[in-house]
């Protein structure tokens, strides 16, 4: 299978901009290459545009070749990237599983790409997997799967997940924004036996850095070169790569503390929730959030605003009507939502 059959042809056709830095690869002792200030702020250099010391300690942590490694502005930039590689505007399509995280329908919506919807399973909210891939078409060049899935928590079922990957005849993404938080393995296990597969994840979650804007995308590198060729040439500064590295130095052995404490969290959460009377029906969540049906979500919602708590309305969402969903905070904010649910009065 060669992804190329996938990519518009003008992408096949591109010759990417050449910067200084990736034209000169080496070390040396003068640089008089890319019309940098010499007078040093700790900045005055161009960042390293294809981040390689990051992309080795990324690739040592995740099991995966640095070449299998694109670094973005936040995984919303691959996503970005990967319907502009892989979709002919006015021509091609996504496909993605409502539900779902906003931002594949808003990517294709700038770049004029079309969007094919499939429903998830409702109440379950797994894949109907008969039914995507009798939509599939060869427009439908990419298929965008999220597990756990944002809003509704849940991982989708492994076994689904392998039969998508394995038969759309197109790409096939799976963001695992929320992976660290859940019991099931990552789909990067099958990185090196699916050509057509992407595999997103993010410092944004888990790892505590929304601010710092550093999200991941996995392929096999006849992918990563096509990320590559498309991405802005320093599409990483400095700042970030320095943090990352440092972070990811410093902090990795305290993850899966805390992550655990958040799940301990969502735990007692998911308990009081599921006693409130203002709760229908409370969803198993694989994520760092909850999804909640409330019984008068304009009014809670507004309720908790008042009250300084924001939580993310959800109530006009097909097939989550009426719910709310609710990231897991610290435990002092975990209990001052529960205590204003419990003096809600309609
Ligand atoms: C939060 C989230 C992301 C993260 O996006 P970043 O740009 O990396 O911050 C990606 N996908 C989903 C489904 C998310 O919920």
């Amino acid at each position: 299978m060669d992804i190329r059959q996938w990519v518009r042809p003008n992408i096949l056709r591109l010759v990417p901009y050449a910067s200084a830095r990736s034209e000169f690869k080496g070390t040396a002792q003068i640089y008089l290459d890319a019309n940098e200030n010499p007078f040093p702020t700790g900045y005055n250099r161009y960042p390293d545009p294809l981040q390689r010391v990051l992309k080795e300690r990324i690739a040592a942590l995740k099991g995966v070749d640095p070449a299998q490694i694109f670094l973005g502005n936040g995984s919303d930039e691959a996503i970005d990237l990967i319907v502009r590689i892989f979709c002919e505007p006015r021509q091609d399509a996504i496909l993605v599983l409502p539900p779902t995280y906003g931002m594949y329908q808003v990517a294709a919506d700038i770049a004029d790409v079309a969007v094919v919807t499939v429903p998830l399973e409702p109440e379950v909210f797994q894949p109907r997997v008969a039914d995507i891939l009798a939509a599939a078409t060869p427009q439908t060049k990419v298929l965008f799967l999220c597990s756990p899935n944002n809003p509704t928590g849940n991982n989708f079922s492994p076994a689904a997940l392998e039969e998508l990957i394995h038969s759309f005849p197109g790409i096939v993404v799976v963001d695992e924004a929320y992976i660290d938080f859940s019991s099931q393995p990552s789909c990067l296990r099958w990185l090196n036996t699916c050509p057509n597969l992407i595999v997103l994840q993010t410092f944004s979650k888990a790892w505590g850095l929304a601010g710092l804007r550093l999200g991941m995308a996995f392929a096999p590198a006849a992918t990563i070169d096509f990320f590559n060729k498309v991405k802005p040439p320093y599409n990483l500064n400095q700042l970030t790569q320095e943090t990352a590295l440092r972070i990811l130095a410093e902090e990795a052995p305290a993850l899966p503390g805390r992550v655990a404490n958040l799940l301990a969290e969502r735990e007692r959460l998911e308990k009081a929730l599921v006693g409130s009377p203002l709760v229908e029906q409370l969803y198993p969540s694989s994520a760092n959030f909850l999804l909640a049906r409330v019984t008068a979500p304009q009014a809670i919602y507004q309720y908790l605003v008042e009250q300084g708590i924001i939580v993310r309305s959800r109530a006009n969402v097909q097939l989550i009507e009426g719910s709310l969903r609710i990231t897991v905070g610290l435990p002092a904010e975990n209990d001052a939502l529960l205590a204003a649910l419990q003096n809600f009065t309609a």
